[in-house]
């Protein structure tokens, strides 16, 4: 369970005998819409969440990088400036490659780690890990974050997301794109971040949720889902060989208005792959509309059409996630779909807060009567993105 910031402090001080600069909090995330569409330069919406990573950073006399977390008490330390051999020899492994990756990535962005002092790092979190929420993403952030204001760095959050995605891709080994990063540093309280994943470009897109008394209800099936599996990459491949066939350099490229010239040059399978895309790219513009003309409660049938596009088209759900989705809508909320890459993982319902309690109680007792494992649901709140939560009378 979640220590407190007080016992953060203390658990750092019997590790190293001095109390930490700081401690820097990340939050994890939830994607409100735009899925598959983020490796097609596309547009993805997600939203920072109420349950954060803490890093709490103290400085060292010497060079060395040494990381706890609370997830296991175990330690890894190396000298930072031979992080970059270590990475090549294939020496940083396990849950460490995710803080000592953010070090050796702020190395590749320009920091000197031949100059920076070394560092210790503790790490505690209540973000659930493999919940499709993004934990890996929240410690990237939080350990980013914090050794950028540690070292003196300046770097944007917009380049602290970059070093954060490269550290999962070279130092984690996992292909992901931007999106997580994103929104663990730029989210803010009752906004979601809309983000174009060609140009980088990001925007604040308020939601109104408090205002127009609605929640969102996470539904995590407990079906695991691998990145590794076939269906991520195999998607991926499909997607590139579409964008190929229309002649364009990715489906960023291909408008609703070029389905039909799509659908005379494409398989079946294909051509439904493409249709995925291209119309969760729309349904990401005209959610940020909504949000922006209408407010939330204009979202609901576009949060539906994107399950059905996922199910039907992308064929990405499973039948607990269809269930998930399908219970929720029955019970009044306003809009549904599954969350994240598919075949497993979670749905998200969004669901006015008088409602959440009918509704997670119709999705226990449908998965109980479907024979499904019971799944585990709970509502999120859109909050702050990172930010340093102690110690900011330290110079920066
Ligand atoms: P998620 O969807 O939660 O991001 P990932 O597989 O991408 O799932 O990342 C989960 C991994 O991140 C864990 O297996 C672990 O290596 C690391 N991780 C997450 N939270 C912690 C933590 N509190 N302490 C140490 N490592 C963590
Ligand atoms: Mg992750």
């Amino acid at each position: 369970m979640s220590t407190t910031e007080h016992d953060l402090i203390t658990n750092f001080t019997e590790l190293t005998g001095h109390a930490p600069e700081g401690i820097w909090s990340a939050p994890g995330r939830v994607n409100l819409i735009g899925e598959h569409t983020d490796y097609n330069e596309g547009f993805v919406l997600p939203f920072a969440i109420d349950r954060r990573t803490r890093a709490a950073v103290g400085l060292r006399a010497d060079g060395t990088i040494r990381v706890t977390s609370t997830f296991d008490d175990t330690s890894v330390q190396f000298e930072l400036a031979a992080l970059d051999a270590a990475r090549a020899a294939g020496e940083i492994t396990g849950w460490s490659a995710y803080p000592l990756g953010v070090a050796w990535a702020l190395g590749q962005h320009g920091a000197d780690l031949s100059r920076v002092s070394g560092v210790d790092i503790l790490i505690d979190s209540t973000v659930p890990v493999g919940a499709g929420l993004s934990s890996s993403a929240a410690i990237e952030s939080s350990v980013a974050l914090a050794l950028n204001d540690l070292w003196s760095l300046g770097f944007t959050r917009e380049k602290l997301a970059k070093v954060g995605q490269l550290a999962e891709n070279e130092v984690v080994g996992a292909p992901t794109g931007i999106m997580d990063q994103s929104a663990s540093l730029l989210g803010a309280t009752d906004s979601a971040v809309f983000l174009d994943c060609r140009s980088l470009d990001a925007e604040v897109v308020p939601l109104g949720l408090a205002k127009a008394e609605l929640s969102i209800l996470v539904m995590d099936t407990r079906v695991s889902h691998s990145h590794a599996t076939g269906g991520y990459s195999e998607r991926r491949a499909a997607c590139e060989a579409g964008a190929a066939a229309m002649g364009a350099s990715s489906l960023r490229d291909v408008n609703v208005t070029d389905l039909d010239r799509a659908k005379e040059l494409l398989d079946d399978v294909s051509y439904r792959r493409v249709r995925h895309v291209v119309t969760e790219n729309q349904r990401v513009l005209d959610t940020v509309r909504a949000l922006n003309d209408e407010g939330p409660l204009a979202i609901g049938a576009l949060l539906d059409a994107s399950h059905v596009s996922m199910r039907d088209d992308f064929e990405i759900s499973i039948p607990e996630l269809d269930l998930a989705v399908e219970t929720a809508r029955d019970n009044g909320a306003i809009g549904a779909r599954m969350t994240g890459g598919g075949f497993g993982g979670a749905a998200i319902a969004l669901v006015p807060h008088a409602l959440v309690t009918t509704v997670e109680t119709a999705v226990h007792a449908a998965f109980a009567a479907a024979g499904f494992t019971a799944p585990v649901t709970f509502t999120v709140t859109p909050s702050r993105g990172a930010e340093r939560t102690s110690g900011t009378a330290t110079k920066k």
